[in-house]
């Protein structure tokens, strides 16, 4: 079997050469953690305050919750591998530009051809609309919102391969908003029951 990890740490040393946007005000790439021989991938935003400092991705407040939510469905990071769409961290946390997104994503498309991941579990309105687009940038502002589509497993096709898109509320919404614990419940029982699917194996 190809040893996917080194062809990652290899894919993130070069993403580091190509000096992508915002590059200058970070401290470390946020390249991705977990296992690449996986088949499920998890795909949020971009880095905050913690993850540029230690280099990893979700290790700040909604990196705590999204640690319960694998809990709860019974996955630990050696049965996922977690990146994001921006490599780096916006300065002070604002959105992501389009500009920025058509730099990063070439990345994160390299890493899913390498990893051909049964299941992308998208997290937040960003990487959502990415995947909804068929992955173009310059599409997403025309597909719905998460509130729409969270929890609406459907397949799509990434460069030929089928992937299994499952939108879910980004983990830090429910941090600020309780109401959509109950509807983040119910999403992790379809999250559930797509990967406990045979098809995994
Ligand atoms: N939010 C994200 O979308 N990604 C991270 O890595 C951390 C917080």
């Amino acid at each position: 079997m190809v040893d996917k990890q080194k062809v990652f740490d290899e894919l993130k040393e070069e993403a580091i050469r190509a000096k992508l946007p915002l590059f200058e005000s970070s401290t470390n790439i946020v390249f991705g953690k977990g296992n690449p021989n996986a088949t499920i991938l998890f795909v949020g935003e971009a880095a905050g305050r913690n993850e540029d400092e230690q280099g990893l991705p979700f290790v700040g407040a909604a990196g705590k919750n999204l640690d319960k939510l694998l809990g709860e469905v019974g996955l630990t990071l050696s049965d996922i591998y977690i990146t994001n769409i921006l490599k780096y961290r916006p300065p002070e946390n604002r959105a992501p530009s389009t500009e920025e997104i058509r730099a990063h994503t070439p990345w994160l498309m390299k890493q899913i051809r390498e990893m051909k991941p049964k299941v992308i579990c998208s997290l937040g309105n960003y990487a959502t609309k990415f995947f909804l687009s068929g992955c173009n940038p310059d599409l997403m502002d025309k597909q719905p919102g998460i509130t729409t589509v969270h929890g609406k497993v459907r397949m799509i096709d990434i460069d030929g391969m089928n992937v299994k898109l499952i939108p879910l509320f980004h983990p830090a919404a429910i941090i600020y908003n309780q109401k959509l614990k109950v509807e983040w419940e119910n999403d992790m029982e379809i999250v559930k029951k797509e990967i406990s699917q045979k098809t995994l194996v």
